[in-house]
Order: C-alpha cells, then sequence, then structure tokens
C-alpha cells in the first residue's frame, strides 16, 4: 500500500525531510501538489507564474526518477479523502507552514486522516528554526527586535548545522503502481500574456536555485555587504528569494553551502536571518498582513486616492527612481530591496496612502511574494511594526537615487525615455534647462511627468498627519 507525501511550498527532491521520510517507510509514493481553492489568501498572479514553472520543473525531475506527480485542484481536504480512498494509503508527509488558516487547515486534515489510522507526520522544511523556538530568556514568547533575536536564534543554528548534511535527492522514485488522475496545471493568468515577459530573466525550480546559489557564492558573495545596495548589479544580491519562496531550495542547504564556501558571508546570512524574524512575527501575529502590528497606527489617516495609487503602481509618479524600481516589479516580478524601502515609504509618507495597498500590490506582482517577509517589511516601512523603522524616516526619492544609482544606470534601464539626459539630471529630470530637455528630446508632462507631489511639502504633510494620529 502507497503513501502520500504532499508537496506544498517545498517544490524540490533534496533535503526535503517529508519526502525523505516517505521514501524512508520503502512503501511505493503518490506524490501529490493540490492547487487549494479553500484558502485565505490566494496567492497573487506573478507567484502563481512562478509555481506553474516550478511545478513543471519538479514533475519533469520526478519523471526523470521513475515516478509522477499528481495534481489536483480543489479542497485538500476532499482531494486527500478521494486519493486514499482510491489508493487505500496508510500514510501521509508534509512540510508545515505558518500562515495561521493552513495551521488550522492542517490540523483538521491531520485529525480526520490519523481518524482513519493513517500515519500523519510534518517537518519543517522551510526555515531554520521553528518559529516558536526561540523565545527571550527575558520573558516573553518571541522577541520583537531583529538583533538580539538573530543572536539568540544562532546559538540555536550554528551548533545544529556544524554536523548537519542535507538530505540528498534520491536516485530513484517508485511511484504507485498505477498512475492517478491530475487536473491539467492551470496556474497561469488567462487574460494577460504578461506571465512570458515576467519569467524571460528567470528559471524556476530546483536545478535553476543550484546554478544561482552556486554562481553567487563563487563570484559575489565577498563583495555583499556593499554591492547589495547598488540596484544597478545583477549580481549584487542573489536573487534566490524566488526560489526560496516556493521551496526550490531550503535555508538548510543556502546556510551549509554558504559556510562551506569559507567566504565571509555573515551579512547575507543574516538577510536569510530576517526571513526567518518575519515568520516568528507572522506566527505570532497571524494577522500581519491587514492589521498594525502597533496599535496606535489604527489612528493614522491615511488618504483614498485611486488616481495616485494608479500613478505609483504603473510607475508614473515623476521620480525615477521610484519609477524604476515600480516598472521593474511589474516587467520582472522582482525589484531591488533598496529600492523597495523607497517605493514603499513613498506610498506610505508621500501619497499618505495606506501601506496595506502597497503590500497587496507586492502581493500580485513579486514573483516571490511571501506571507510573512512582505507583510513584515512593509509594516518596517511603514513604522508601524516591530522593530520598524520609524515613522519620521521619510527616505528622499531623488537623493536616494543619486547615492544608489549615481551613473543612472538603473533608472535608465526601467525608465528608456529618460535614457538621454545628462546623468546630473537623471533623478530629477524637473530641474533641468528647457535646452537640456531639447537636447534629449523629452517633453516634460508629454514623455515624462513631472513629480506628482513636492517632496518638500509631502515630507511636512507626512509628520503632520503622524503627529495628529498620536493626539
Ligand atoms: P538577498 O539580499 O540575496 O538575500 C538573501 C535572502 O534573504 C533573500 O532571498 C530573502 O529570502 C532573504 N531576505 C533578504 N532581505 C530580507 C528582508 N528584508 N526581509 C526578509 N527576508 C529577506 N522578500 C521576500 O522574500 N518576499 C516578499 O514578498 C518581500 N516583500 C518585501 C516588501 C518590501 C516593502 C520590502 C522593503 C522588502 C521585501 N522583501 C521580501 C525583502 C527583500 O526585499 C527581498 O527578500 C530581497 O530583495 C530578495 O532579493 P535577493 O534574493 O536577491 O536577496
Amino acid at each position: 500500500k502507497p503513501v502520500i507525501i504532499w508537496f506544498r511550498r517545498d517544490l524540490r527532491l533534496s533535503d526535503n525531510p517529508a519526502l525523505s521520510a516517505a521514501i524512508e517507510t520503502g512503501r511505493p509514493l503518490i506524490l501529490l501538489y493540490i492547487d487549494e481553492t479553500d484558502i485565505a489568501r490566494k496567492d497573487g498572479s506573478a507567484k502563481r507564474v512562478w509555481l506553474h514553472h516550478s511545478l513543471k520543473a519538479l514533475s519533469r525531475s520526478i519523471k526523470e526518477k521513475g515516478a509522477s506527480l499528481t495534481i489536483r485542484q480543489g479542497e485538500a481536504m476532499a482531494i486527500l479523502n478521494d486519493i486514499v480512498a482510491e489508493t487505500q494509503s496508510t500514510a501521509i508527509f508534509w512540510n508545515r507552514r505558518y500562515e495561521a488558516d493552513r495551521i488550522e487547515a492542517d490540523k483538521n486534515i491531520k485529525s480526520e486522516l490519523k481518524a482513519k489510522g493513517l500515519h500523519v507526520e510534518t517537518f519543517n522544511g522551510a526555515l531554520l528554526t521553528e518559529p516558536w523556538e526561540v523565545s527571550p530568556k527575558s520573558g516573553g514568547d518571541y522577541y520583537k527586535v531583529f538583533t538580539p533575536y538573530w543572536r539568540a536564534a544562532c546559538q540555536i543554528i550554528e551548533p545544529n548545522m556544524i554536523d548537519y548534511v542535507p538530505y540528498p535527492a534520491p536516485e530513484t522514485l517508485r511511484g504507485h503502481s498505477s498512475v492517478l488522475r491530475s487536473d491539467a496545471l492551470s496556474l497561469l493568468p488567462k487574460d494577460l500574456d504578461w506571465d512570458d515577459k515576467v519569467m524571460q530573466g528567470w528559471e524556476a525550480g530546483e536545478a535553476a536555485a543550484w546554478d544561482r546559489l552556486e554562481d553567487f557564492l563563487a563570484s559575489s558573495v565577498a563583495d555583499y555587504p556593499e554591492a547589495r545596495d547598488i540596484p544597478s548589479n545583477k549580481s549584487g544580491t542573489s536573487r534566490l528569494s524566488p526560489h526560496l519562496s516556493a521551496g526550490e531550495i531550503s535555508p538548510r542547504q543556502i546556510w551549509h553551502a554558504a559556510r562551506a564556501s569559507n567566504k565571509n558571508v555573515d551579512k547575507f546570512l543574516s538577510e536569510i536571518g530576517w526571513r526567518e524574524f518575519s515568520y516568528v512575527l507572522l506566527y505570532h501575529n497571524p494577522k500581519l498582513a491587514s492589521e498594525n502590528y502597533k496599535v496606535e497606527f489604527n489612528a493614522f489617516h491615511w488618504r483614498v486616492d485611486e488616481t495616485a495609487l494608479k500613478a505609483w503602481q504603473t510607475g508614473k509618479t515623476g521620480y525615477p527612481f521610484v519609477d524604476a524600481g515600480l516598472r521593474q516589479l511589474y516587467q520582472t516580478g522582482w525589484m531591488h530591496n533598496r529600492v523597495r524601502m523607497v517605493v514603499a515609504s513613498f506610498l506610505i509618507k508621500h501619497l499618505l496612502i495606506d501601506w496595506r495597498e502597497g503590500e497587496a500590490w507586492f502581493w500580485d506582482c513579486l514573483v516571490e511574494a511571501d506571507p510573512a517577509s512582505n507583510a513584515a517589511s512593509w509594516q518596517w516601512v511603514a513604522g508601524s511594526g516591530a522593530d520598524a523603522s520609524p515613522y519620521f524616516r521619510i527616505f528622499n526619492p531623488f537623493t536616494q537615487g543619486q547615492k544608489f544609482d549615481p551613473q543612472g544606470d538603473y533608472v535608465k534601464a526601467f525608465v528608456p525615455e529618460l535614457k538621454s539626459l545628462p546623468n546630473k539630471y537623471i533623478h530629477t529630470p524637473w530641474t533641468a534647462p528647457s535646452s537640456v530637455l531639447d537636447d534629449a528630446n523629452i517633453c516634460l508632462d508629454t514623455d515624462y511627468p513631472r513629480p506628482m507631489v513636492d517632496h518638500k511639502s509631502a515630507r511636512e504633510r507626512a509628520l503632520a498627519t503622524y503627529k495628529q494620529s498620536r493626539q
């Protein structure tokens, strides 16, 4: 009789503890993925595009090993009941997830299947430590500040990882004797053709994740502490986020390989630490994506302005660095971290639009949209989060560009209408004399907008609104 391995956000064959446990039973395997319809928050469009390609890659790898991936769409409990009835499976294995409604769903599924006599076993396949594992000695259930959290987490992780050998991918997979019905894989958007463009610079799947990690460790990790802030530098950061988010590679594998490189990888690993910390915050605050972590922000008076929101989403704010970021997001499903902070600050502080609008836009557009990191990062910028950047820290949208994109390479790549403008004006086209604009063939307003808000007055308005909300 077979056992089920239920893939979720762990679309890989190596270092997959649930898969390894299923293989160890010696039983034939039912390798299953469910496109769940009964979830509180459906994955955004770009993430679904990524998952579509990632599942294709997983399915190919499984086939090469001699088995097949079954894909079903619907409610997880109903599908699992059907499969158990059809195949007489005796056990099910999965790696845990941390969104509140999924924890609840998994609990129910576990008890229902156990009641039917199945062996149910779950594992940590997504994090270096479980979100409940690192608790402060001084009291409280979890750390609310990153630095002490990471110090304490490393005291658990470092010794755990010294002898850790990631599970290798199996040589072969023994599938269930009869091939089960599989639903067509239909995660791509039906009404847009943007998905092909989004995937142009990416390759989903476990093998591609490894190529990216190995490349990064061989050539770029040593420069990471400085290079990570330069958005035009394509190898300045690892770009592993979509792979991590789909579980094509595990943080343990990354840690293991990074330490084995014998380079200085502490800064890079501490960013993986921010991912861990975000999961701690999500686990202890299930409404992290919808409610202010700091309740005093509930009194904040946000503006509702559809036109301004649309200008921001489409990269037409009149601030080239901000616009380049938003266009990079829409075109590639990813945005450089430095620019994320600037565009988020612009939405929240210059436009006074609720951070949840930005979180939702990123959720839909990021190939690596992550329930923990996205929500925690938006709240970090808004000032409403745990260990957040203070509200009064308002990024200047053109000096950030001048500092981190001094030659304007990033802006020119994503705002091509400005590419003939001399560097001196690339971040402030509205200050260029008309002769310069003429030479560059740019007509402000027609080819590129003037700033939609004046930086100085928007800054003052933001600070005044913040002060008012505190009274
Ligand atoms: P690297 O710099 O190479 O870092 C390695 C890995 O560490 C990343 O892949 C990621 O898993 C993790 N990491 C790095 N920085 C952070 C961070 N600040 N918080 C949490 N994890 C981090 N990251 C997501 O994975 N998904 C999101 O939905 C997401 N939304 C964000 C929204 C905003 C407003 C901001 C400011 C940041 C967001 N981030 C998110 C965090 C960060 O921007 C990305 O993880 C990073 O840019 C991914 O690129 P990389 O893989 O090259 O990162």
